[in-house]
């Protein structure tokens, strides 16, 4: 077949491969090849990557462009792909025959040179933007502007550097030069890790071999599919998302890569990496991931050893080891040269990388009240982690730590270089593992036309674990038995038939209605070992603690329980949950079903400071326990742990499963626990209404929500009783609620939408700085006729979400205010805010502050404006709407009556657009503030707006700041007009 032929054929798949991760990498890295080997041409490029676009139809532009150049492009595009793609991705498709890329002659000049070295430029530079702008910025090749438009914190490091060769070449020759010279400095002065190699002894390396391999085959497959061997962590890894906030508070988007590397560095003195994300939002799989890619060399290259640990396996090491004993007792043991090595490791800390797996599960919380700095003493594990994180023993190690947000307080903050978020899966992320699960495509697009149809299910997915359950348990979910699931008991449970089922006597069949009575025993000998494990921060089992709780082999044999994956040689077998979130659903069981529980267990589990143990758990777990109490009760996780069981038991008492518990539950305990969970749910919302402060004369009521808030919201929905939660917020009495920084995903946007929507009053709901998303703006359309503001900043956010969520504003009479500063807004959502401002003649204050609105946005919104008499605020700081969008703007909002506060900064207006804004200026009666700093207006510009400010009173100030204006002018413009900021 001809290469041709091949695109034309392979053309879903190739795009599936070139979108399916979400990131853009891919399809440059494609570009880059295709204009080094002069493939395409720079027009063909610029027609190709439209940032405004989505990612796939920049990626069926390419696909065209290449198809309509022939077969030699074809077959060149297919090699290209062939070199860019991880093997795990090519199977299935084929690249034709090999085809040589004609090697051309060096070209002659260093412009052309950045454009066929640019797959190697692009490499060499990632790690090294600062100093080639410091050199293109010392040698006046580039100004500030350049270097700041290069440094844009919503690039990658790679699409930095890209621009960065983009705008050298515009720049000409010089600049081009520069940076070619730039790099061969650096490359003779960077050591050649060859050399450093050839210096590594034969025992260093024979260990670093035994530690890959011993590393590759821990990190191989997934525990979650343990057993089924149906994947390797090739075939379902699916990249999340993963943002770190810089010191500026900007966002900014990581990849796999820039986990250990400089992006979003906050403290240069610390050697600690911290990875946080929710509860199966990845953070283990993630830390696999990295461990499998070092270990074949493909990744982190730069770092000779890496040693794994996991602090869940940490708590059952109760001997006090020294740091050798750590690392070779807990990883592997050299078999040649153990003092050797080990020497090397305290020589070269630059070289080695420890990553330490839930710390958030290490029983005692982090302190730095205990020194200690001796690699050859023996001290007990916790000082040992301790210090390590801290720097004090081998500093200069990086080490990665995951953990749940919550469990890190400030006396660890002190010691991280950076803090990454995990932030779970992009939709373009579940599509993506939902086809890898399944490899029949067929089944593949009925589970993900399933989660289409079902917003909740799918506001779920962006968690993993969600998603990996709700694939895995496919047919049932297709088989809709006990109708769509709603919440996150009812994913659960379908795990548990699926489980069940797997293990039934007819494979295929179907459980009957009463199988949790039927496995009723299993089930509580799980949840009370769930229970005590929990309460004493447990989470590894010994077999002696399976048995002293009844356990069999045929009950571990179901698969909740899988055996420890560790790398230390212990001489006994041990066992997790399958997952955290498992452990806390079997413990919600035995508290809902066990009918020798005290009567308060319910309650208790409620109560924000349960952390008291059990006589019952001491005694059993009695190794889990530490000889002081007072560190376990200080520990958050429980906390964290206990509230997710509590959701559960609010899940499995709600209605919805009343007929699953009829035989495993007498009526009237059931319902005397719903009563308790009830009032508990109300008690804890009274204690939170009660702290909200009286207002300030002249300042809304209102109420900063604590953590616990959007917990209690979430066991309300779990319940899925509208007359609870009508009870619940008929008591709420604020005008403003704010949950920022809260994690607030889709999941929690549909509970609170569940919630908020009984709500008497019209609110102002600020989420901003959340992971709110597109599906979570679609999940809070049910309250939004109680909002009288949505605050919706930094939330990522696309067009399509915007589209949904202005649909219903429309029609909902208290909306007022939107502010939607820093999402992913382009041109393609300015139509529908056009339409809100014609339709809504009540609408105030609107904020599209940092999108990317060019001028046509600009005209859209002009259009709606233009019929609109009542907005008061217009926000549109750091877009790109330029001259004819200012334009555009000042006609339409001359007929304004009411607008008081105009901001256009940075969003190159020059003096075209100044002078359209000076007769606004003339004409309002209204406007008070008007922002055009860090745009391009000089003079001429400002001196019409001169001239109108004279007709003008209501104004109050003008901000110029940072246009094209010399120190003089300023000086003397401000001196004609008072109200002029420079
Ligand atoms: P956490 O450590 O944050 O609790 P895990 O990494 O244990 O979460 O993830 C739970 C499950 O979700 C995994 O066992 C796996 O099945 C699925 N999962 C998580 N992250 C990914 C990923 N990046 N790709 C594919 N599956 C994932």
């Amino acid at each position: 077949m001809t290469a041709h032929q091949l695109i034309l054929k392979q053309r879903a798949e190739l795009l599936a491969v070139l979108c399916g991760g979400g990131s853009v990498e891919p399809l440059d890295c494609v570009l880059d090849l295709l204009l080094a080997w002069e493939i395409l041409v720079w027009e063909d490029y610029l027609s190709i990557r439209v940032a405004e676009k989505p990612l796939c139809s920049n990626v069926r532009q390419l696909l065209d462009v290449v198809y309509d150049k022939g077969e030699v492009a074809c077959s060149l595009f297919l090699a290209a792909m062939n070199q860019v793609l991880p093997e795990e991705q090519k199977a299935g498709l084929c690249f034709g025959k090999e085809c040589a890329v004609v090697g051309k002659n060096r070209p002659d000049t260093a412009t052309l040179t950045l454009l066929t070295d640019r797959p190697v430029l692009v490499r060499q530079l990632r790690d090294n933007i600062d100093g080639a702008l410091n050199a293109l910025l010392t040698t006046g090749c580039f100004t500030i502007k350049d270097c700041d438009a290069v440094q844009l914190p919503v690039y990658t490091p790679s699409q930095q550097v890209r621009r960065l060769l983009d705008q050298a070449r515009f720049k000409g020759e010089t600049a081009a030069k520069t940076l070619l010279q730039y790099l061969e400095q650096t490359e003779t002065t960077r050591p050649n890790p060859e050399d450093e190699e050839n210096h590594f002894s034969a025992n260093c390396l024979l260990y670093q071999k035994k530690l890959r391999s011993s590393v590759a085959a821990q990190s191989h497959s997934l525990s979650t599919y343990g057993g089924t061997g149906r994947f390797s962590l090739d075939d379902i890894y699916t990249d999340g998302l993963l943002e770190v906030t810089d010191g500026s508070s900007e966002t900014l988007t990581l990849g796999l890569e820039d986990v250990v590397g400089p992006l979003g560095t906050l403290n240069e003195d610390a050697d600690t990496v911290l990875v946080s994300g929710e509860a199966g939002s990845g953070k283990s799989t993630l830390l696999q991931r990295l461990h499998l890619l070092w270990a074949r060399e493909a990744l982190l290259t730069n770092t000779f050893l890496l040693f794994p640990f996991s602090c869940r396996k940490l708590n059952a090491e109760h001997r006090e080891l020294s740091l050798k004993e750590l690392l070779f007792l807990h990883c592997c043991w050299p078999d040649r040269g153990q003092d050797e090595v080990f020497q090397f490791i305290l020589d070269h800390p630059n070289l080695v990388l420890f990553t330490f797996d839930g710390l958030d599960e290490f029983k005692q919380g982090f302190t730095d009240e205990e020194r200690h700095c001796c690699p050859t003493k023996q001290v007990p594990i916790p000082i040992l982690l301790f210090n390590l994180l801290q720097g004090t023993l081998m500093k200069g190690v990086t080490k990665v730590v995951t953990s749940r947000p919550q469990a890190v307080g400030p006396s660890l903050k002190r010691y991280l270089h950076k803090e990454v978020l995990l932030k779970g899966f992009s939709p373009g992320g579940i599509d993506c593992f939902v086809k890898k699960h399944h490899s029949d495509p067929a089944m593949a697009r009925r589970v993900i036309e399933s989660l289409q149809a079902n917003m909740v299910l799918l506001s779920l997915c962006h968690i993993p674990v969600f998603c990996w359950i709700v694939t895995k348990c496919h047919q049932e979910l297709l088989g809709g038995q006990d109708g769509i699931p709603q919440t996150i008991t009812d994913v659960y449970l379908l795990v548990l038939q699926h489980f069940f089922l797997r293990k039934s006597p007819q494979p295929q069949g179907v459980l009957g209605k009463a199988w949790l009575e039927e496995h009723l025993d299993t089930v509580l000998k799980l949840g009370q070992l769930a229970l005590e494990g929990l309460e004493a921060s447990c989470y590894v089992f010994s077999g002696y603690e399976l048995q002293r709780n009844g356990l069999t082999e045929q009950d571990v044999s179901l698969g909740f329980l899988i055996y420890c994956n560790d790398l230390s040689v212990t001489d006994c077998k041990r066992y997790e949950f399958l997952h955290i979130t498992l452990q806390c659903l079997f413990a919600a069981f035995y508290v809902v079903l066990n009918r020798n529980s005290d009567r308060s267990a319910v309650s208790r589990l409620f109560q924000p400071q349960y952390r008291q143990l059990s006589g019952l758990s001491q005694r059993c777990l009695g190794h889990c326990i530490d000889s002081s109490v007072e560190e376990v009760e200080s520990r958050v996780i429980e906390t964290l742990n206990l509230q997710i069981t509590a959701q559960f038991v609010s899940g499995l008492l709600s209605q919805r499963h009343h007929n699953l518990l009829l035989e495993c539950c007498p009526t009237a305990v059931r319902e005397r626990k719903v009563k308790q969970v009830v009032k508990s749910l109300s008690k804890g919302m009274q204690r939170h209404f009660k702290s909200i402060p009286r207002p300030v004369e002249g300042e809304k009521k209102s109420m900063h929500a604590m953590p616990s808030f959007v917990w209690l919201i979430k066991c309300i929905y779990e319940m899925q009783d509208n007359s609870i939660a009508q009870d619940t917020m008929a008591k709420l009495d604020v005008e403003h609620l704010k949950l920022t920084y809260c994690n607030i995903g889709p999941v929690e946007c549909t509970a609170l939408a569940y919630v908020l929507k009984y709500l008497r009053n019209p609110v102002g709901l600020q989420l901003d700085n959340n992971s709110v998303g597109d599906v979570g703006a679609e999940q809070l359309l049910p309250c939004l006729h109680i909002c009288h503001s949505l605050y919706l900043r930094n939330n990522n956010i696309s067009d399509e979400g915007i589209r949904k969520l202005l649909e219903k504003g429309m029609k909902c009479e208290s909306f007022q205010k939107i502010a939607l500063f820093n999402n992913n807004l382009t041109d393609a959502c300015t139509q529908h805010f056009a339409l809100l401002l014609k339709s809504k003649q009540n609408f105030l204050s609107l904020r599209l502050g940092n999108n990317n609105i060019t001028s046509q946005g600009a005209e859209q919104l002009a259009e709606g404006l233009s019929y609109n008499q009542s907005l008061q605020f217009l926000g549109l700081w750091g877009n790109k709407i330029g001259d004819r969008g200012a334009e555009a703007l000042a006609a339409a909002l001359k007929n304004s009556t009411p607008l008081i506060w105009l901001s256009l900064v940075d969003n190159a207006v020059g003096s075209a657009g100044a002078c359209a804004l000076a007769e606004l200026i003339s004409q309002s009666k209204t406007l008070e503030e008007l922002w055009l700093n860090k745009n391009c207006i000089s003079r001429d510009g400002v001196e019409c707006l001169i001239e109108a400010l004279k007709m003008n009173s209501s104004v109050k100030e003008v901000w110029l700041r940072g246009n094209n204006l010399s120190p003089e002018e300023e000086e003397e413009l401000s001196k004609q007009e008072s109200r002029l900021t420079f």
